[in-house]
């Protein structure tokens, strides 16, 4: 029997808002999401038992074990559905490790739709999006794809209308950072300071709807950008070459460390994107563009 093939986007955040530290340790978020055209596949086959492998640039980072994100979206679609997960995951992986794009979510989407197909689980849209929020903050939207607005940790999704086009270039750094550690680092730098509730920028939305990358850059922000570069100062030495290359604006996507720029065109990509090679700042440069589809079964 043949294997299941999906392709699912990595993700940049326009705007990630963080409230104050809850009770239970997480914090709420306004998190603007955006899927950019760059991605890993995940190809789920029949096998005697739950067994992963990996090729890419960053696999020695990517746990082969039961901690893998696409092992655990298995091992929960199998146990809601009376299944054995005797499935060998192969992830063909794209995106940066640690990077701040969601790469682990992504993998945990993927495989979920692809078990799901696999088995002919019959699981729901609706029931998919309620596993992967199960499995983390960030998987919704890497099943959902397009631009998506995140509330309570991020994992409430409400899809936000695009107009057009965006030219994207994504610098990846020599390292990766631990989201929890950068989330850390936030609250000791605004430890003892009111921190106000985290609301979306209608000025933002506006840019998007009208896919205008001048008002768009001028609405983007990230709260976790100063964590971020507190624990990897050299990251603002990307962000400036980037800037100095005519980047509409310059920012750390997510937890960082990947570096995001928007720019106006292709042409502006570019020669953002070789300014940032010659800089030596950075581990690889990536032109694309956004918006990317959410996870989806390839022929
Ligand atoms: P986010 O943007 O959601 O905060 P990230 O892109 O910064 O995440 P990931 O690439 O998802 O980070 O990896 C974070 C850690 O998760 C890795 O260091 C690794 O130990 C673990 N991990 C689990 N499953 C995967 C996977 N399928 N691919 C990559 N890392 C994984």
């Amino acid at each position: 029997m043949g294997g299941v093939r999906v392709r699912v986007p990595a993700k940049v955040n326009l705007q990630l808002s963080v409230g104050a530290a809850r009770p239970d340790g997480f914090h709420d978020l306004a998190n603007v999401f955006l899927a950019v055209g760059l991605y890993d596949e995940v190809t789920v086959t029949p096998a005697d038992e739950l067994r992963i492998t990996c090729e890419g640039p960053d696999t020695d980072q990517v746990p082969l074990n039961h901690t893998n994100l696409a092992a655990r979206a298995a091992l929960a679609l199998a146990e809601r559905y009376g299944r054995e997960p005797a499935v060998h995951i192969h992830i063909a992986k794209d995106i940066p490790v640690a990077g701040g794009m969601a790469g682990g979510s992504a993998d945990g989407a993927a495989a979920l739709l692809a078990c799901n197909t696999l088995w002919n689980a019959g699981a729901s849209r609706v029931e998919l999006l309620g596993l992967c929020a199960e499995l983390g903050s960030d998987v919704p939207f890497s099943l959902v794809g397009g631009a998506a607005l995140g509330t309570g940790r991020g994992e409430r999704l409400t899809a936000l209308e695009i107009g057009g086009t965006f030219h994207w270039v994504l610098a990846t750094a020599v390292r990766g950072l631990s989201t929890p550690a950068v989330f850390r680092e936030f609250d000791r730098l605004t430890a003892g300071r009111d921190i106000p509730e985290p609301v979306v920028s209608r000025t933002l939305l506006d840019a998007l709807a009208k896919a205008d990358p001048d008002a768009l850059a001028a609405a983007v922000s990230n709260d976790l950008q100063p964590a971020a570069l507190s624990l990897f100062p050299e990251l603002a030495h990307t962000l400036e070459a980037g800037r100095a290359a005519g980047a509409l604006t310059a920012l750390i996507s997510g937890s960082g460390p990947t570096a995001a720029f928007l720019t106006r065109d292709l042409k502006g990509a570019l020669t953002v994107a070789e300014a940032l090679r010659a800089s030596k700042t950075c581990r690889t440069v990536r032109t694309t563009t956004a918006p990317a589809p959410g996870a989806q079964a390839m022929a």
